[in-house]
């Protein structure tokens, strides 16, 4: 597995983190005092919870991917045990099937 792969996903992961530390922070901000307000930054949270969401979901499978560069297991597809193709995982680093087994 080549060292630029790994750098990149470390550099997806650290991009993740703090994009979710920044939506834990709009989310924690304080709420206006006016009520329409309020229902409009209502509304903002409910988009923001479903970034926060997906961020952390994200997160999830950036970190098993980092664990499966470090034991090798990285690229294989974890149906049929065949190499994942290069420019799938390129193209979605956290792949772990192959294209055959994923249809
Ligand atoms: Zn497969």
């Amino acid at each position: 597995m080549s060292e630029d792969l790994k750098q990149q996903l470390q550099a997806l992961e650290d991009e993740l983190s703090h994009r979710f530390e920044r939506i834990s922070g709009d989310l924690k901000s304080d709420h206006s005092a006016d009520f329409a307000e309020q229902v409009t930054e209502r509304e903002n949270d409910e988009v923001l919870l479903g970034l926060q969401q997906e961020t952390a979901a994200a997160l999830v499978q950036i970190k098993q991917a980092l664990r499966q560069v470090d034991d090798g297991s990285y690229g294989i597809c974890e149906s049929c045990g065949e190499e994942i193709r290069a420019e799938r995982l390129k193209a979605m680093p956290f792949a772990t099937r192959c294209i055959h087994c994923a249809e």
